[in-house]
């Protein structure tokens, strides 16, 4: 038999790739737009026929190609914008991978022309279908200008694939958006069959966002800002009143580039939840610097998909600031921190010493001889914090006298201890504190009443005892009396199977029994009373949802799907000392203040607020 493995073509293997890279006229219009930036232009004009697929051309002043650096610019792998490997770990351009162009040229006719500031005369080059077929001379201005014609007009499978003109259109646009909202300094031009769409003048962004979605976004956003060693973080909210029945104006970018990111997203809806309707989605722009280093762009071809390396701290900012800008505008119910402090994170980094926390004490205050608190007022707006740091703000709520003498200030370790036992008290915890409803406890603090939710406490409380056995691998685990068998979809069995390490080590202890069915002969403790099936099924489709995450996330999610399930179980019928030692494990948690959903777990009503009842 003859050998039957051969190389392929370069136009086929180009038409292979460039599937990847261009799927539509969109991705076409994001590379041609992406690259205009990158040769530094000021000014980028768009034109396009039939959503792109006739027509697509962007013409800008930036830097030109040399004669050569036009005919390479084609080539597979040819780029300007890095060398070697490491170059990847400190990008600065929005192109890197040198496949766009190539990509292209192999599925549709372009001409290039482009000139150089400082050479006489331009280069025009035809490519059809990785094919040069004419390359000139010629007369043009400084700048370059691709058109890109009948796209996929050699593959006629996928072009029947592409969308109406009107949804294509819709996809082209949505690349304009991207770019120009991370370039308000570039003038952009947009022309759709001749018509112009968007003329974008140089400005600042709230102008250019003004300027894209219409002059009522004028009044309508909120500034963010947060600077810190390991992300800064700047944008704009929009107001909760003008939330959207639709997901809107949603965009994250980092170092100039769109990305997606669940997770973050999450922390934007979290912070929201309670300000607008439970349909509506909330409006934002936010942008992240970051170390290139702290990121990793290349785990997707279209290179939206951008993970960081710590996506829990930037997280927390991230929340941090959209809290501390809501706040700012008096938007979110005030809760009685001190006001005025910008947040700090513990952000660790190798190289620098870990810094031993400190715990600023009152040392004159004493909730009982002193009605009307001392420095909080209630007119503090909330003040968000990142885990460690909230503990330290909910301290002095309940420092008592006999505590502090006990233990000087500056002693960390006061802070898992809270709610140590104070023979001096004269009146004790277990008589401040109360069930209202079964629903909330109510208890006394220095400032007023602090409310808790139930429920909310119950799942932060639960959702870092999972974490840590996820983290740590060491679960708690109670033996089944009689063991039960389970019975699954291949699918969901398949899933079972892939996360069988994390539920040992939330404390299942179960065994494949062939036909997608499974034994279980212990539960985690505290699980009793449960319906297995459902806590799995749950997590099962919690997992399905979340697939696409990071392990990191995934172990996240896998917490709090288990603490939401677990503290929907629970009773509330909860006598004095489960009370107090619920407040004791709640406010030894990271973030007492919220569920792991972001909802609030705790309100303060202050004592002007009571008065003003009165
Ligand atoms: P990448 O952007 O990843 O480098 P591309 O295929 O998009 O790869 O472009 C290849 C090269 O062509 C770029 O590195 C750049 O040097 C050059 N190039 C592309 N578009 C332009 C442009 N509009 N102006 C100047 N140079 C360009
Ligand atoms: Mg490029």
């Amino acid at each position: 038999m003859p050998d039957i493995i051969h190389l392929l073509p370069d136009s086929v293997a180009n038409q292979i790739a460039a599937g990847e890279v261009i799927q539509r006229p969109a991705s076409a219009v994001k590379e041609l737009l992406e690259n205009a930036v990158d040769a530094g232009a000021d000014d980028i004009k768009l034109v396009v026929k039939n959503a792109g697929k006739t027509l697509i051309q962007v013409i800008d002043n930036g830097c030109g190609m040399s004669e050569t650096d036009a005919r390479m610019s084609f080539e597979r792998h040819a780029t300007s914008k890095i060398q070697q490997a490491n170059d990847l770990f400190a990008i600065q351009t929005l192109g890197f991978r040198g496949e766009a162009l190539a990509s292209i040229a192999a599925i549709a006719q372009v001409e290039l022309k482009t000139k150089r500031v400082e050479d006489e005369t331009g280069t025009c080059i035809q490519v059809e279908a990785s094919k040069v077929t004419s390359q000139e001379m010629c007369a043009c201005a400084s700048g370059t200008s691709f058109s890109v014609k009948n796209l996929f007009y050699n593959i006629p499978a996928r072009r029947k694939f592409l969308k109406s003109d009107t949804t294509e259109l819709r996809h082209v646009m949505d690349e304009f958006h991207r770019v120009a909202l991370v370039q308000p300094g570039i003038r952009f031009s947009f022309y759709n069959e001749s018509r112009p769409v968007y003329d974008l003048p140089a400005g600042n962004l709230k102008q250019r966002i003004v300027a894209l979605f219409g002059s009522n976004f004028n009044n309508r956003l909120v500034p963010v800002a947060l600077e810190s060693d390991v992300v800064n973080i700047s944008g704009f909210i929009g107001k909760p009143e003008f939330a959207r029945k639709t997901r809107g104006e949603q965009f994250f970018f980092t170092n100039g580039r769109y990305i997606r990111h669940p997770y973050l997203n999450h922390a934007l809806d979290a912070a929201f939840k309670e300000l607008i309707p439970n349909d509506a989605f909330p409006t934002y722009f936010i942008y992240f610097k970051i170390d290139p280093k702290e990121i990793d762009i290349n785990i997707h071809p279209t290179k939206t998909e951008v993970n960081f390396q710590n996506n829990q701290v930037v997280y927390a900012m991230l929340s941090s600031a959209v809290r501390q800008a809501l706040g700012k505008f008096n938007i979110t119910p005030s809760l009685d921190f001190e006001a005025g402090q910008s947040p700090e994170f513990p952000a660790f980094s190798k190289d620098k010493p870990a810094i031993q926390p400190q715990i600023k004490v009152d040392p004159d205050y004493n909730p009982f001889k002193s009605q009307g608190g001392t420095g909080s007022s209630g007119s503090g707006t909330f003040k968000p914090q990142s885990g460690r740091s909230v503990q330290r703000e909910w301290e002095p709520l309940f420092q008592t006298e006999a505590l502090r003498n006990q233990q000087p200030p500056g002693q960390p370790e006061v802070q898992q201890n809270i709610s140590a036992k104070n023979t001096d008290e004269p009146i004790e915890r277990s008589n401040l504190a109360f069930t209202l409803n079964q629903n909330y406890i109510v208890t006394r603090v220095k400032s007023g009443l602090m409310l808790i939710h139930m429920q909310r406490a119950m799942e932060r409380i639960l959702f870092e005892e999972f974490l840590s056995s996820l983290r740590s691998g060491k679960g708690m685990s109670q033996q089944t009396l009689f063991p039960v068998t389970l019975q699954f979809t291949a699918q969901e069995a398949a899933i079972l199977k892939e996360i069988q390490n994390n539920l040992r080590h939330l404390g299942f202890d179960m065994e494949e029994f062939g036909d997608n069915s499974f034994i279980l002969n212990g539960t985690p403790t505290g699980l009793n009373n449960t319906d297995m099936k459902d806590v799995l099924d749950n997590i099962i489709e919690n997992y399905k949802q979340e697939s696409a995450g990071t392990t990191t996330l995934k172990t996240v999610n896998l917490a709090k799907t288990m603490a939401v399930n677990m503290a929907g179980r629970h009773k509330w019928n909860l006598e004095p000392e489960e009370v107090n030692a619920l407040i004791d494990r709640l406010f030894a948690t990271e973030a007492p203040e919220s569920s792991p959903d972001g909802k609030a777990v705790v309100r303060i009503i202050n004592l002007s607020e009571i008065e003003d009842k009165f």
